[in-house]
């Protein structure tokens, strides 16, 4: 299936919470849910109760659309956690956790997952000192994560630097603003990670 193309701000309304999908906007009273907090479409406004299923489905979505991700790719990791040992759900959110693409916007070089894709998909970082291009690229710990030399000037890149003290960067990761790198300390806890989702909705999703 395609990646999605249409309104952002149309799929926090959908979850009627703010995904943080548009960067600035965001944070502003422009953000369509501090504006309309009820479901885009002629009946968002009476919709009713949701169904265990549709409270699963609900939670499987408002996830994936956080992280800016294809059912394919999602469902991929959600078996990948299956396979590993732990809590399914946890481990579920930590291999998200560990993408670059999300690294690169938890660090602040980027003011959304799907800016941080872009910048990525073009060059502008490297792990451990080597150029790596792939948004899906799962860091571990120790990694480096640097905006390579000839990126450093770019205006996106040190604007979101300059927003970046309003998120703050996770406890799992280190930024160095001067150098432009950031370091993937630890695998994040779940508290350590401080979603607000109910990950537990979608092991019962997909374990059906
Ligand atoms: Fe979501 Fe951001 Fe649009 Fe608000 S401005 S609805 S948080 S994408």
């Amino acid at each position: 299936m395609a990646r999605y193309t249409g309104s952002v701000c149309r799929l926090c309304r959908r979850e009627t919470m703010k995904l943080y999908l548009k960067g600035d906007r965001c944070y502003s009273d422009k953000c369509a849910v501090e504006r309309r907090n009820y479901p885009p479409g002629q009946h968002g406004q009476r919709r009713g109760k949701f169904s265990d299923y549709g409270l699963q489905l609900r939670e499987k979505q408002k996830i994936k659309r956080m992280y800016g991700l294809v059912e394919k790719q999602f469902k991929s990791y959600f078996k990948e956690a299956d396979r590993q040992k732990g809590v399914t759900g946890t481990n579920f959110l930590v291999i998200l956790e560990r993408r670059l693409d999300n690294s690169v916007y938890r660090l602040g070089f980027a003011n959304s997952r799907s800016q941080a894709r872009q910048l990525v998909r073009h060059n502008h970082f490297m792990v451990n000192g080597r150029k790596v291009n792939i948004p899906s690229f799962l860091l571990r710990p120790g990694d480096v994560v640097s905006v390579r030399e000839g990126s450093r000037q770019l205006g996106s890149i040190n604007d979101a630097l300059e927003a970046m003290p309003r998120r703050g960067v996770p406890a799992w990761l280190e930024l160095d603003k001067t150098k432009y790198e950031g370091v993937f300390k630890a695998i994040p806890t779940r508290e350590e990670m401080n979603l607000p989702v109910q990950e537990q909705l979608v092991v019962e999703f997909y374990s059906k």
